[in-house]
């Protein structure tokens, strides 16, 4: 089944406890600000109305049924490569707002399948029926799926079973006959109060003292115990006008923090209870997917990065200098070390031996991410150097439409006469809510979601091949 936003948007009524602002949120839909992001995500099931290449509607492989591409997993390179190429036009068509919902929990759901048929095989379990079971459950429906893997931490030095409060990663915290109880917290988790099911998976190795938290299961949005406190969005309530949102007054993400107070799960419902080894297989395959999936939505930022730099240099005249031409530079440099690293990790994936899933190179798909979090402060310098101080300083969206200081705005906005006064007001607007209204989240995002820095320095250094290299220097001296 494919369904339309209105359909996704009715299924949001349900009772789930969310909060914002300290207030209990009776229905994030209507919600002034929640709305905008629960519109943002049925803009994705609307985009089924649309031709997309590849298709974003595919037939499901073993039933024939129409599903959401994002739930078929790839077993060929170039179905790979079409994923993130819709990961890309989805995140274009969403004013280049990543539109994450579905993509992160199928990211979580190939993690799963390709980890506990590993698991199944080691330890004679049988949860890889159960994730299929729950793949086509969600496929079917056409469900929002979000993904929450990380927890609180407390001490970062520590290890779960080590922290001075058993709640500070999520916890088995009781086996019973017909399921878990489950307790503890996630944090930062977008779209959360505005999906349907949230995957729960570990987000580290863990050690057989840490048992009770190695765990993975579903729990629906409106699960009796879940509880979803939202982070203040910011950057929609300081739109105070709508020429002041081009771009989040229409599309925006929340994140929340999760509480778990005592969540009942049915088995049917758990991935993974107490098998250590597998919480590490777990974590790192889906930090692999999910960054993949990082460096197409983020290739669609940086393109809107790159023409903004471009068009404001334009609108003021100074396209042709040198520095500028380095802003550019740098900006290219941006936006295709991404898209590199995207194209790469396709063509050189790599086939899973026990699902037969194709996934992408670990190898480039970190490179690109890490060049992605290591240079978005960089990209903003070249942009806000384009761009000058008007940037920030320009006057607001009522001074355009108050005609008492309407032509004072456009004649001493004016700059390049090639570019109308009114177009270069509009793209002063849209870099002021990239760098003002959604500086500092973005700032935090590029440097840290989807793992930090130094996640990505891990796994690029535990996945590179030295050997070539190696038998370069010997031949040299030995
Ligand atoms: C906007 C946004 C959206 C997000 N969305 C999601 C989501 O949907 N789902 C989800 O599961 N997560 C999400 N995340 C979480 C994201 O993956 C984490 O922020 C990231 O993994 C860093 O974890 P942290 O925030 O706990 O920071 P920390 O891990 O506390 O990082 C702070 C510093 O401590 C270092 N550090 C931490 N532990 C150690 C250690 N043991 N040894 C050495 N150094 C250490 C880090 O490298 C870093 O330098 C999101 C984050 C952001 C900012």
């Amino acid at each position: 089944m494919i369904r339309d936003g209105a359909s996704y948007l009715n299924a949001l009524q349900d009772g789930r406890v969310v909060y914002y602002r300290g207030k209990r949120v009776s229905d994030v839909v209507k919600h002034p600000v929640l709305g905008v992001t629960a519109r943002h995500t049925a803009q994705l099931y609307d985009f089924h109305r649309q031709e997309f290449s590849p298709p974003l509607v595919v037939r499901e492989r073993e039933s024939g049924e129409e599903i959401s591409a994002f739930y078929q997993p790839p077993l060929q390179e170039d179905e790979l490569r079409g994923r993130g190429e819709l990961i890309y036009q989805t995140t274009r068509q969403s004013r280049a707002v990543f539109n994450i919902v579905k993509v992160v929990g199928s990211d979580a759901l190939f993690a799963l399948l390709i980890a506990t048929r590993q698991m199944d095989e080691k330890l004679g379990t049988s949860y890889h029926e159960r994730v299929k079971r729950y793949l086509q459950h969600v496929a079917h429906g056409d469900i929002a799926t979000v993904t929450a893997q990380t927890d609180v931490k407390g001490d970062r030095s520590l290890r779960p079973h080590q922290q001075a409060d058993p709640d500070l990663y999520v916890r088995i915290k009781e086996r019973r006959q017909d399921g878990i109880v489950v307790s503890g917290a996630k944090v930062h988790i977008t779209q959360a109060p505005v999906a349907e099911e949230i995957l729960v998976i570990p987000c580290r190795a863990m050690t057989e003292q840490d048992t009770d938290y190695a765990v993975a299961f579903a729990v629906p949005a409106h699960a009796p115990g879940l509880k979803m406190i939202c982070r203040p969005l910011l950057e929609v309530e300081g739109a105070q006008h709508p020429l002041e949102g081009p771009r989040v007054l229409h599309n925006a993400l929340i994140e929340a923090l999760l509480v778990f107070d005592d969540v009942f799960i049915p088995w049917e419902r758990v991935f993974l209870c107490g098998e250590t080894f597998y919480a590490g297989v777990v974590a790192n395959t889906f930090a692999l997917w999910h960054r993949y999936s990082a460096i197409r939505y983020r290739s669609a930022q940086a393109d809107m990065i790159l023409g903004l730099a471009l068009e404001l240099a334009e609108a003021n005249g100074v396209v042709s200098k040198g520095h500028i031409r380095r802003n550019l530079t740098a900006l290219i440099l941006f936006a295709e070390m991404q898209r590199m690293g995207a194209e790469m990790a396709a063509l050189r994936a790599t086939v899973d031996a026990g699902t037969g899933i194709v996934c992408p190179n670990p190898i480039y798909t970190n490179l690109g991410k890490l060049y992605s979090n290591a240079h978005y402060l960089e990209a903003v310098q070249a942009l806000v150097d384009c761009a000058g101080g008007l940037a920030v300083t320009a006057p607001g969206g009522e001074d355009y439409t108050n005609p008492e200081t309407r032509e004072y705005v456009r004649k001493y906005l004016a700059g390049n006469t090639r570019v109308e006064s009114e177009k270069r007001f509009k793209l002063f607007l849209l870099a002021r809510e990239l760098v003002g209204l959604l500086g500092g989240l973005e700032t935090v995002t590029m440097i840290h979601a989807e793992g930090s820095i130094e996640a990505s320095v891990i796994e690029l250094l535990r996945s590179y091949d030295f050997r070539p290299m190696r038998e370069c220097v010997d031949q040299l001296v030995d």
